[in-house]
């Protein structure tokens, strides 16, 4: 029997350990990392709880030294795709049933079981595997994750309380049902704590999720969903199953039973997915939820009030930590001319000054990019911007793929506001810069507003509080998350809720009762005591 009303008191955010030299943790995570380089994991596919090995498998390797393989992965089949929509439909009853403080303690158990015991295993995947180094990794792949397990436990607990007033004769309340069918959890590279989100939030309201992770993000996706069924997740309520994109959409989305997807990653693959739910439309038993947060061109404005060494530090950090791959890093800025001189010796020295290699030296501020295919890309936008008579190389554009994937920060000055790497997500350690004239202030406001179809993130800096309040005004639209005077990547969960608007997803601010009222479907029961034995109203007896 459970018959207590349980609320969660508002958690505390995960501290970021240091990692001094000689510290027990830099010392756990060293031998940690030893022993994963060490050594090549076979990754299984995890369906109902068991782990299924199709035979089929493609190589996990490091991003920095593509030649080393960390691992093998199983790839699911048509086989495996259907088993695993019978799991996650055949789990659902119980799960939803279950008392959500239930679900809640599993959650909390998986956010100290990381916290502790498996800090150095989570680590050192998402420092291998994606390319991290350590501070990069320690804030996503443990403490984000942590964040969002305890702050979903508390918000879950928030919308279950919310019931309506019952009033004379009459007994009214809420039931937060999960959805009926199974969610389609799809993850990007970028963030292991982006990957757990995807799966946890949904499951934290009783549902049950079919998670394909990124092919390259598999080993820390892997780790984390072994930590899960530590912590109490039932066979069937995640099913982990890697494969081939497309492949597993096509067959997923064609079921009647499908009930939503939660995605992140790219502005083209949830256009894709989201037409193949309108293909499929009249096939579904309810509406899926479509929640989805991609892409970003964000930016940074500077007014001529800022103090330049501020503005530089903010942007180096916010466009080259972890080379630029953040949804949030900024890919481009817009500087009025009398700053200009000072700001550009700096942002170039600054960027020179930047050590890039493998992640196991802590000396590395940068890393690898992600794989062959993104390096390709972004060292493309670099050789148009070499070529263009609209563009100027004023630092970095170097670039080598010969043992891992490096790309030097690089700084664009354009002379075109609209040339094309102020305007696409180019997902690189590649920053383009804007000079305006200082009397076309207001011109350029418009422009930065204007110059994207995304609208992630966004800062301004200023000195001039009121001029800042105004361009915050101005650019209501250009971002879901905005800063004044800070760097416009690294929200906190609890403290800047994320998710951006226009072309940049839902903004369904993940880590919240925002997000989490997604992945319900209320039913509203009322209960009459004395119910009527007449069909005709008192004042028609006269
Ligand atoms: P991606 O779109 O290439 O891949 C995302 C996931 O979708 C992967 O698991 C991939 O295998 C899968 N996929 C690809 N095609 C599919 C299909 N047809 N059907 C089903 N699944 C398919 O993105 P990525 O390169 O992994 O991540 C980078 C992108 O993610 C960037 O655009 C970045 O801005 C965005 N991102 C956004 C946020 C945010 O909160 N807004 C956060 C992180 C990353």
């Amino acid at each position: 029997m459970n018959n207590a009303i349980y609320n969660f008191s508002s958690p505390e955010n995960e501290p970021v350990l240091k990692y001094m030299k000689g510290s027990p943790e830099r010392v756990e995570l060293e031998e940690e990392l030893k022993r994963q380089i060490n050594q090549e994991v076979e990754i299984p596919l995890i369906i109902d709880g068991k782990e299924i090995r199709t035979g089929n498998t493609t190589d996990v390797i490091m991003p920095h030294e593509h030649g080393h393989v960390l691992a093998k992965c199983h790839q699911a089949g048509e086989k495996e795709i259907g088993m695993a929509i019978d799991a996650a439909l055949k789990a659902h009853r119980q799960w939803s049933d279950l008392t959500w403080t239930i679900r809640a303690s599993i959650m909390l158990k998986a956010a100290d079981l990381i916290s502790t015991k498996y800090r150095a295993t989570i680590n050192a995947s998402t420092m291998l595997g994606q390319s991290k180094n350590i501070y990069q990794s320690e804030i996503d792949a443990v403490c984000e994750v942590i964040d969002f397990l305890k702050y979903n436990s508390y918000y879950a607990g928030k919308i279950y309380e919310s019931q309506p007033k019952s009033a004379f004769n009459q007994l009214n309340r809420m039931e937060f049902r999960a959805l009926e069918g199974f969610i389609f959890a799809v993850s990007p590279f970028n963030f292991t704590s982006i990957a757990s989100n995807l799966n946890m939030a949904p499951i934290i309201m009783g549902n049950t999720t079919i998670w394909k992770p990124a092919p390259t993000a598999i080993l820390s996706n892997y780790y984390l969903m072994k930590v899960y069924m530590e912590a109490g997740v039932p066979a069937g309520v995640i099913n982990f199953l890697p494969g081939n994109g497309p492949q597993i959409g096509k067959q997923l989305m064609a079921s009647p039973d499908f009930a939503g997807f939660h995605f992140t990653g790219s502005n083209q693959t949830f256009n894709t997915l989201w037409k193949q739910v309108s293909e499929n439309l009249t096939k579904y038993k309810s509406y899926p939820r479509v929640v989805g947060e991609t892409g970003g061109k964000d930016y940074i404005f500077v007014h001529p009030s800022a103090k330049p060494d501020e503005v530089a530090a903010n942007t180096i950090r916010g466009a080259f930590e972890y080379q630029g791959q953040k949804c949030s890093a900024v890919s481009r800025m817009y500087v009025p001319t009398s700053l200009w001189p000072e700001l550009k010796e700096l942002l170039v020295d600054m960027t020179n000054d930047i050590r890039m290699g493998e992640v196991t030296n802590v000396k590395n501020f940068m890393n690898a990019v992600i794989d062959e295919k993104a390096f390709d890309k972004i060292t493309g936008y670099i050789e148009d911007a070499k070529e263009s008579a609209d563009a100027e190389i004023i630092a970095g554009g170097e670039y080598d793929k010969s043992e891992g994937y490096y790309i030097r920060p690089t700084l664009v000055q354009v002379k075109d506001p609209r040339f094309k790497t102020m305007q696409e997500e180019i997902f690189g350690p590649v920053l383009s810069i804007y000079v305006y004239p200082d009397e076309k202030l207001e011109d350029t406001i418009r422009l930065c507003d204007t110059t994207s179809p995304f609208g992630l993130t966004g800062a301004v800096f200023s000195k001039d509080r009121v001029a800042a309040a105004r361009i915050c005004d101005q650019l209501r639209y250009s971002a879901g998350n905005f800063y004044i005077n800070d760097k416009p990547t690294g929200a906190i969960v609890g403290l800047q809720p994320f998710g951006g608007s226009r072309m940049s997803g839902t903004n369904d601010k993940a880590g919240g009762e925002f997000n989490l009222v997604r992945w319900v479907s209320p039913r509203t029961i009322k209960e009459t005591f004395v119910p009527v034995s007449d069909y005709r109203y008192p004042y028609m007896k006269e």
